[in-house]
């Protein structure tokens, strides 16, 4: 940018002074020719017929009176008869301009180059009459050139190029110190990040244009951040999620091998192989249970799998008459609050588990002779109960996968803490909110809030 600025301050006071030089040179020779001819017509002039004959002697007598001027005498046909130079010259000079001139209006001028480049001659002719004839006086007078007129500028040219070149430096450098810092210093600030402002109004685009892009860094970088931390807490979530199941998993499979060994070791009565057998087959089923709630829970992501309408009136209801016998077996009375033709976007089996598991959730964790309510309307679906409750620290967790507050209990009804889950992730599927409010010993309420208003 520096360079460009100076090379190009450079170039444009090089051609103006180029330029000036040549046009100051041409009015100076123009000048010049004005006053030469002026001074030549005064030589003229100082012709008397008497005094000087009109012949060489003549014309060097006048010549030496005009300081050594050349001086020639033509008849009235051009004919030189006299002439104050040395050299032989040719004796018709009637073709000459200034003669020519001279014959039609009395007087006539000429500059004619020299031999050499570095001379002009000029010539001025005057028509004088003497005893009745004729004549024509010529004066010549060497003219500097105009081409040696400008070699002779040429040291001033390079004195004024190399103060040029001084000059061009003091601008470029004020030029880029007044341009450029403002520029260099905001874009400096800018590379920092954070928002820019300038006092200078020629740069409010250029700090707009700077603001927006450190706002866009900004935000992507924020993207990475946060797209970083979901695949950060993917990760964990599926070593946690291997970690468990391999942990629900071992506990059969020990069991089972446990037995396996000693039915096979030979050691066992009838009553003892019995309850090893009964043990194998239990074991079994809940590991067939788990791996089922396991392929269960993934699927529920399957966006293969469109949702339509159901009514989950309806399946509130037959879903109460399945569990009934469950919540009679503990006194349980189930109090349905449902309201009809509440119509869902979701799918049948999503929905037979979301409520399914809740309901359920609320008969086995209920006490004896409690109560289970059911309420429902298109804006939200609640399952109370009047059970054990949930302790507050827990109240985050328990819609965690594999979480239960009684571990000894885990696994016993094929409670392995992924029903809740499971509810979550239907939920979540159909933008729905879920959560929970409870008391410990009192009992819980689980909302699922259809975000209708
Ligand atoms: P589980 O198969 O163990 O029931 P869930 O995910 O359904 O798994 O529930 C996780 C845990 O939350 C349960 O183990 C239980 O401790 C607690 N919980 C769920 N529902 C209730 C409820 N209605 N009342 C009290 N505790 C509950």
């Amino acid at each position: 940018m520096r360079k460009r600025i100076l090379l190009v301050s450079l170039l444009v006071t090089v051609l103006a002074i180029l330029i000036y030089s040549l046009v100051s040179t041409q009015l100076y020779y123009n000048l010049m020719v004005e006053q030469e001819q002026g001074r030549l017509s005064v030589y003229v002039n100082m012709f008397s017929p008497g005094e000087y004959t009109l012949d060489n002697d003549g014309a060097k007598a006048l010549s030496q009176r005009l300081e050594g001027t050349r001086v020639t005498f033509m008849d009235g046909e051009g004919n030189v008869i006299g002439e104050s130079a040395a050299e032989q010259i040719e004796p018709d000079h009637s073709d000459r301009q200034e003669v020519i001139e001279a014959m039609e209006n009395g007087s006539g001028y000429a500059v004619r180059s020299s031999d050499t480049l570095a001379q002009d001659m000029m010539y001025y002719c005057e028509a004088v009459t003497v005893e009745g004839s004729v004549y024509y006086i010529r004066v010549a007078q060497v003219l500097q050139s105009q081409w040696s007129m400008y070699v002779s500028l040429l040291p001033s040219l390079a004195l004024y190029f190399i103060i040029d070149v001084f000059g061009c430096l003091v601008f470029t450098f004020i030029a880029t110190y007044f341009v450029l810092h403002p520029v260099e210093e905001l874009t400096r600030k800018a590379a920092g990040g954070g928002e820019v402002t300038t006092r200078y109004s020629e740069l409010t685009t250029l700090t707009e244009i700077l603001n927006e892009r450190n706002r866009n860094i900004e935000w992507r970088m924020r993207e990475v951040e946060e797209e970083k931390k979901l695949v950060e807490r993917a990760q964990d979530s599926k070593n946690e999620f291997i970690a468990n199941i391999t942990h629900e998993m071992n506990t059969p499979l020990t069991s089972i091998k446990g037995y396996a060994e000693l039915l096979s070791s030979g050691m066992l009565n009838g009553e003892q192989a019995q309850t090893a057998y009964r043990t194998i087959s239990s074991q079994s089923e809940r590991l067939s249970n788990l791996i089922a709630c396991i392929i269960n829970y993934n699927e529920i992501d399957d966006d293969t799998l469109p949702p339509y309408d159901v009514d989950l009136s309806k399946l509130a209801r037959e879903m109460i008459e399945v569990v009934r016998p469950e919540a009679e077996k503990r006194n349980i009375t189930i109090i349905d609050e449902i309201e009809d033709n509440v119509i869902v976007q979701s799918r049948h089996e999503l929905m037979t588990q979301l409520v399914g598991n809740l309901t359920r959730n609320a008969i086995r964790y209920n006490k004896e002779g409690g109560t289970v309510t059911i309420k429902l309307s298109y804006k939200k679906l609640v399952v109370a109960d009047t059970g054990i409750g949930i302790a507050p620290e827990n109240m985050d967790k328990v819609f965690s996968r594999f979480f239960t507050v009684d571990k000894s209990h885990s696994g016993k009804n094929g409670g392995f803490g992924l029903g809740l889950a499971v509810c979550r992730k239907i939920c979540r599927r159909s933008g729905w909110k879920i959560s929970v409010e409870s008391s410990l010993g009192k009992g819980s309420t689980f909302t699922v809030d259809f975000g209708r208003r």
